[in-house]
């Protein structure tokens, strides 16, 4: 039982804290790392501090320890949220999700890795082979998306630059029938800032996409040359893998030239004809995708117009991030198409259930913060919002509906900044939209311009300029929200082209002809006419709203469980504790305030006719049936005789017992009897 390890090693859930604030939270935290606990409870929720050491803890004997027990009974461990989904997906037909979520390096990933780990082992116990194919495919699906998607950053050897949320499908005997991923946001720019590890893929292959082995040849690779990556789980393959199969650093050599007003592509020609016959194209059309673009005139006309250097440069950057995102979306489609469910007949198969899990970015706050930032941020605004109606207000309002005295707790609900981003024409991705949508002449900064002034009463929005002391040309393109986690300033420099997110319709069609089938196939609308190309097409903003709002959609229908991670600090250090950076992320995590309702509030409930139907015969007056007036009163009896009547509280239909050791010892009872 959690409670009984021993004290030494701090207490196992933060609910047990004498007192709730930050000095003894962050003190138990700190115990408990340097001790080599890196999980503690708050609850059901666990909060676990990145070790950045190998942990003996997930063997056999780990997953054999917490299978099918109560979440009590055994030390926090991802393994015990884990059961948790599961037993109620299982037990009670339940769709639960596991949303984890944490900064980047804090240890998401692996999380994430290890809980798939615990179902795939928990399942299928009589090793049938089409649920363990499918287990398979479910699992090494991960490898193939961290292949195309990870890179090292200068906070993570492999991190994701991209949010997943992977749906795990169940039969009704509770084993893996198939499952289907969504991806958000993949940081394209991330094309142009290679890093390459020390390890060179092999020669031949290099040749066969005209590469050469030292990566400071190419314009998109050079900024990485020379660093190495030194964690085992680093994948420095993987990295020269991608951009082979990109092909991207090839069109980073390209450069363009002016010469009689002309606009050419500079050299022998041999970069692009190395492209052409990677991408099954031809040289001429390369190039002329590159130098023009059709436009259809006002007339009707359609017409071919030249690029200006700077437009050739903009084509040429677009195109290269665009191959890259619709080759991993590409991916991401061929795996769903292999792991989603087939021939399921809810007559035949029974209900089917869900456990989701959640992998995605946490609040992100650089020293330039730009659109990227904003995004994740708003994302991680809407994910809080959720926990908040998941966890607190639910948990409020269940107590006033039944009844039950309790401690109000004051928390931050943060809808008014969600709606400061999204609200339809008030909110900032509106606007953003609007600035996008009307025409060329509306820059970054004139965007900004309107948005201040149109913000200017916003609790939560200051423009920089308005900040006295930062008058200088530096900070006049700044502005800066005040999120749940902390203030964050923007940069708008780019916020414009990066939600226009345009490419050419020259390049689509240029792919669209490829002969090589599976470019066409990523490029289905290369065979639009520039005619028939939508006039306002979605912006970056719109889109990724619109994929988050359908992501919290599914969140919100589910029984949520959450993983909360912490990095311990930024050198990647088993020993070193940064407890400046912990608590900072203690605190925007929300961990205190969850304390806080966790302990005002109760533990467990239960419907009382359910309760007697589970315990009555632990007790003389209730076995085998009651003669009392009402089933509330038999239960009373049964808390009574157990003597854990000062912990609970009585609702109009339900029990509600605010520890789970009261609960324990009535398990082990009824265990005893039956
Ligand atoms: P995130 O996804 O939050 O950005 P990762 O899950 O990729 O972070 O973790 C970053 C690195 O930290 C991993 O590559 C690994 O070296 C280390 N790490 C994270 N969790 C663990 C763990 N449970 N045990 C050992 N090392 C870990
Ligand atoms: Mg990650």
């Amino acid at each position: 039982m959690a409670e009984l390890e021993a004290l030494e090693f701090g207490k196992s859930d933060f609910v047990l804290l004498d007192e709730v604030n930050m000095e003894q939270f962050m003190e138990n935290l700190k115990l408990r790392f340097e001790m080599g606990r890196i999980y503690t409870f708050i609850g059901e929720v666990v909060v676990s501090v990145n070790p950045y050491r190998e942990m003996d803890i997930y063997g056999k004997e780990a997953i054999s320890a917490y299978r099918g027990r109560e979440l009590y009974e055994n030390p926090p461990h991802l393994y015990a949220v884990a059961d948790a989904a599961y037993k109620a997906m299982k037990r009670r037909a339940k769709d639960t999700c596991i949303v984890i979520s944490g900064e980047s390096g804090a240890g998401k990933t692996e999380a994430s890795k290890y809980i798939m780990q615990y179902i795939a082992a928990i399942t299928n116990p009589s090793q049938r082979e089409e649920v363990e194919s499918v287990k398979n495919v479910l699992l090494k699906s991960n490898c193939v998306l961290e292949a195309f998607g990870n890179a090292k950053t200068n906070r993570n050897d492999n991190s994701s630059r991209f949010g997943k949320y992977m749906d795990i499908n169940f039969s009704f005997s509770g084993d893996p029938t198939g499952g289907h991923i969504n991806n958000y946001l993949l940081e394209k720019v991330r094309t142009f800032c290679f890093t390459t590890g020390s390890e060179n893929p092999p020669q031949t292959l290099l040749e066969s996409y005209h590469l050469q082995g030292d990566p400071a040849v190419y314009a998109y690779t050079k900024e990485g040359a020379g660093s190495s990556v030194s964690n085992k789980h680093s994948p420095q393959h993987i990295h020269r893998n991608t951009f082979t199969a990109t092909r991207s650093p090839q069109h980073g050599n390209i450069q363009f030239g002016t010469e009689e007003e002309i606009v050419q592509v500079e050299g022998d020609g041999e970069v692009v004809s190395h492209i052409a016959e990677l991408t099954s194209t031809q040289p001429q059309q390369v190039e002329k995708a590159l130098l023009f673009r059709t436009v259809a005139t006002g007339g009707g006309d359609v017409i071919e117009k030249g690029h200006s250097e700077q437009e050739a440069c903009f084509g040429r950057e677009a195109f290269s991030k665009a191959l890259y995102e619709r080759l991993f979306g590409w991916i991401v489609g061929r795996i769903n198409s292999v792991i989603e469910v087939k021939d399921y007949n809810p007559m035949l198969h029974g209900k089917n259930t869900v456990i989701g899990v959640l992998d995605i970015y946490g609040f992100e706050i650089f020293d330039n913060n730009s659109f990227e930032q904003f995004c994740i941020n708003y994302c991680n605004e809407k994910l809080q919002q959720l926990f908040i109606e998941l966890i607190l207000r639910q948990e409020q309002e269940e107590y006033e509906r039944e009844g039950v005295a309790w401690q109000h707790i004051e928390y931050f609900n943060n809808q008014i900044i969600v709606d400061l981003v999204e609200q339809n024409h008030k909110g900032i991705l509106s606007m953003l939209d609007e600035a996008c949508l009307s025409g060329g002449r509306v820059t970054d900064t004139v965007c900004l311009d309107s948005m201040s002034s149109r913000l200017a009463q916003h609790p939560h929005y200051t423009d920089r300029k308005l900040t006295p002391a930062d008058k200088t040309m530096e900070f006049q393109k700044h502005f800066r929200i005040r999120h749940y986690a902390g203030d964050v300033t923007y940069s708008v420099e780019g916020f414009l082209d990066k939600n226009k997110d345009l490419l050419f319709q020259d390049f689509k069609r240029l792919m669209f002809n490829s002969t090589n089938p599976v470019l066409k196939d990523m490029w289905p609308d290369g065979g639009l006419s520039i005619t028939e190309v939508t006039k306002r097409p979605q912006t970056a903003a719109s889109l990724f709203k619109n994929s988050i709002v359908a992501l919290v959609d599914k969140l919100s229908c589910k029984e949520p469980y959450y993983v909360r991670c912490v990095k311990p600090n930024e050198m990647k250090s088993p020993v070193l504790f940064d407890a400046a950076r912990c608590q900072h992320q203690v605190a925007y995590l929300g961990l205190l305030e969850n304390v806080r309702v966790r302990r005002a509030g109760f533990a467990y409930r239960q419907g009382y006719s359910r309760f007697l139907l589970r315990y009555k015969m632990t007790c003389e007056y209730t076995w085998p049936n009651h003669l009392m007036a009402t089933d509330r009163e038999a239960v009373e009896a049964i808390v009574t005789q157990h003597g854990f009547q000062d912990d609970v509280a009585y609702g109009h239909t339900k029990l509600f017992v605010r520890s789970p050791r009261s609960l324990f010892s009535l398990e082990q009872e009824r265990a005893a009897l039956i």
